[in-house]
């Protein structure tokens, strides 16, 4: 995790930045930097983006937030700090989370190894993205009750 120069030590909470902590908060959809400050704007028109990455950046320094580097294309933010894992539509970038997967133990570790925690990452289509393959009948949905 990177420090972020100890510009804010206290964390002044200036009206913009309790505005991106109440967007954060119990936020799902793990919002990139520009999706934040792209919902903020309008209610705070002299809000800069340097303002929210600075304010996400102090966030990360003091523990309330964790970068989800899932996206190859920006960096995704999650006020959620438990342990758990994520799965991402290629085609919209949504992220949904998973549940930590626990006491998984790698094929083709080297004997000895202790595994002391584990990062999977899951990409592929949402159903949104993928219309065909709702229509498309799985070996489940073809045994209809009738
Ligand atoms: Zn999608
Ligand atoms: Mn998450």
């Amino acid at each position: 995790m990177k420090k972020t120069p100890g510009k804010d030590p206290a964390f002044r909470l200036t009206p913009q930045r309790a505005g991106i902590l109440r967007f954060l908060d119990g936020n799902k959809s793990h919002p990139s930097a520009e999706d934040i400050y792209a919902r903020l704007r309008r209610k705070f028109p002299g809000m800069s983006f340097a303002t929210v990455y600075n304010t996400l950046q102090s966030l990360l320094a003091l523990g309330g937030l964790t970068e989800v580097k899932i996206d190859g294309a920006r960096a995704r933010f999650d006020p959620d700090t438990k342990p758990h894992s994520h799965l991402m539509c290629v085609s919209c970038g949504a992220i949904a989370d998973l549940p930590a997967p626990r006491g998984l133990r790698p094929a083709g570790a080297p004997s000895g190894f202790k595994v002391l925690r584990c990062n999977v990452e899951f990409y592929g289509v949402c159903r949104a993205c993928a219309p065909a393959a709702k229509k498309e009948k799985t070996s489940c949905q073809k045994k209809k009750r009738k």
